[in-house]
């Protein structure tokens, strides 16, 4: 057995019906799921499925067109953009997770105001809730992919990532960038104009994202992980099981009909590889970040003592693992507010920084 899932053993958790409830809301089913095509999995964030639900839905005319997310090269930095996907080429280049926040309400919001059609939105969980909360549009949308969300990174970490990547290809002008495409936590993969391509581990990034050192402030006050407000949310499936598939899976979580019935065309269509699992397989994927999420309560309480405001609106009980957790989480993100303090983590010997994720990971993994 690996030491990773010795650890896993070692902290199971119990997914009770009111956990469940509390992390997801009301859901229908669990499943494991990927593109059929290898050339859809390829350059997709985990089983390449969110792709492939979205042709199907495309191909199939049930929408006209998909309101995603790219990361976009503009003057050489790398910016979460919204498009609207009306074709397979269109949705393909749009694979993969952008971990900078974007503007979801100032730009996308207008461009799903202004599509004539039905569409498919992915979205944040935070941005499908500023979606419902938007009149009128409900007619408009078929149906709402959630991604699992952690939380998002601003774009000063972005900036220190391509500048360095930048810098080893010589000053060559960046024109594509991928954030995570491959197997497992996966590689960051760089293109330049003159054709060179770089790729680092995924974790040269994911260190200080999962340390919450530059992430965006409204991630802090969300409890959000699985998209209340979706009809289907796709994510990782992080056990350690699965380390060795040579396939990686899309986790999906069906809400509602409209989820149920976008997944079930992407089988029919042979988009889709799709099978049903227990909803604790998929929170076994999640163990150490879902609680953590959901338990805004615990920043809340460790927040006071940093002079952070973060309304309770979970009221859930916090141990005193899950204050320490949370506290780390704060100062980290404080630590990350002012240029110097940015540029002092920056300088941090990644050893260190790595000791300190694991004891941000012991800490959470604590039941
Ligand atoms: C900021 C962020 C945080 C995440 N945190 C977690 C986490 O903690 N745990 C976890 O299991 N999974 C997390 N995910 C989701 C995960 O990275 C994958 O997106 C998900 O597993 C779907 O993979 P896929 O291969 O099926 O998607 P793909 O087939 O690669 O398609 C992804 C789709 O999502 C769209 N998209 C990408 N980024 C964004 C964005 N920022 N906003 C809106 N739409 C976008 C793309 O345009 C594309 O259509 C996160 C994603 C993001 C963007």
């Amino acid at each position: 057995m690996s030491l990773a899932s010795m650890a896993e053993r070692l902290t199971r958790r119990t997914w009770t019906d009111e956990i469940v409830d509390a992390y997801v809301g009301p859901f229908v089913s669990a499943h494991l799921a990927h593109a059929v095509a290898a050339s859809v999995r390829e350059d997709a964030a985990s089983g390449g499925a969110v792709t492939a639900i979205l042709v199907a839905l495309l191909d199939a005319d049930r929408v006209d067109g998909a309101l995603v997310c790219v990361s976009a090269i503009e003057d050489g930095r790398v910016r979460a953009r919204y498009r609207i996907a009306t074709t397979r080429n269109e949705l393909l280049a749009a694979r993969g997770s952008t971990y900078v926040l974007g503007a979801f309400v100032a730009e996308a919001l207008p461009l799903i105001e202004a599509f004539e059609g039905r569409l498919a939105v992915v979205g944040l969980p935070c941005e499908l809730t500023a979606l419902a909360r938007h009149t009128g549009l409900a007619e408009k949308v078929a149906v709402r992919i959630a991604l699992f969300c952690g939380h998002a990174t601003t774009s000063e970490l972005v900036d220190h990532t391509t500048a360095r990547l930048t810098q080893r290809a010589n000053g060559a002008k960046l024109t594509s960038f991928r954030f995570r495409i491959g197997h497992w936590r996966g590689m960051t993969r760089a293109g330049f104009d003159d054709g060179t391509v770089i790729e680092q581990p995924f974790s040269a990034y994911g260190l200080y994202q999962n340390l919450y050192y530059f992430a965006a402030k409204k991630c802090m006050f969300c409890g959000d992980h699985f998209g209340y407000d979706s009809d289907l949310s796709a994510g990782d499936i992080w056990s350690a099981k699965y380390k060795s598939d040579p396939i990686k899976h899309t986790a999906l979580i069906v809400k509602t009909q409209a989820g149920a019935d976008a997944i079930a065309l992407a089988e029919q269509r042979g988009e889709c590889e799709v099978v049903r699992v227990d909803i604790g397989e998929v929170l076994d994927g999640q163990r150490r970040i879902a609680p953590f999420h959901y338990n805004v309560s615990a920043r809340a309480q460790a927040g006071v003592g940093l002079g952070l405001k973060i309304p309770d609106r979970v009221g859930a009980h916090v141990r005193w693992h899950e204050r320490a957790a949370a506290r780390i989480a704060l100062q980290d993100f404080l630590a990350t507010q002012s240029p110097e303090g940015a540029a002092a983590v920056l300088r941090t010997d990644r050893r260190v920084l790595k000791l300190k994720l694991l004891l941000l990971k012991g800490l959470e993994s604590l039941s």
